[in-house]
Order: structure tokens, then sequence, then C-alpha cells
């Protein structure tokens, strides 16, 4: 009865295979784009994938310049 439930993993490698939110398909080579937080909610996590990332001109989560 341990409460180890997995949640959504935030956990950002290169070949990640996962859900696309731009094109709402899972693909190969996902990135975590947007990290949702959400007070007392689910929150979540906003991934894209390769193709995605250069049409929408998106910039992984990670490389952003952080403050
Ligand atoms: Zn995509």
């Amino acid at each position: 009865m341990a409460e180890n439930t997995q949640r959504t993993t935030t956990e950002d490698t290169p070949t990640a295979y996962g859900y696309c939110s731009w094109h709402q398909r899972f693909a190969g080579g996902v990135r975590l784009i947007e990290v949702i937080e959400q007070g007392s909610g689910s929150g979540g996590a906003l991934y894209a994938c390769s193709p995605c990332r250069t049409r929408y001109n998106l910039v992984p989560f990670a490389d952003r310049p952080q403050p």
C-alpha cells in the first residue's frame, strides 16, 4: 500500500517519446516546452516534437535563459 503513483514525468531527454501538444499526437524526440503550474489543480507540461518546435519556433524549457 505504498503511495507511489507515478505522475507525469517532467524529464527532459532529447530522445523522449511523448505526446506533442502542438500536433496532438505521440512522437519521438519531444522536448519539454512549457510547465503549467496550477495552484491546487493537476497542472501539467507541454511537450513538442522536433518538427513542431521548428514550425512554431518553440524553445525548449531547458534551453531558455533562466532568470
Ligand atoms: Zn508535434
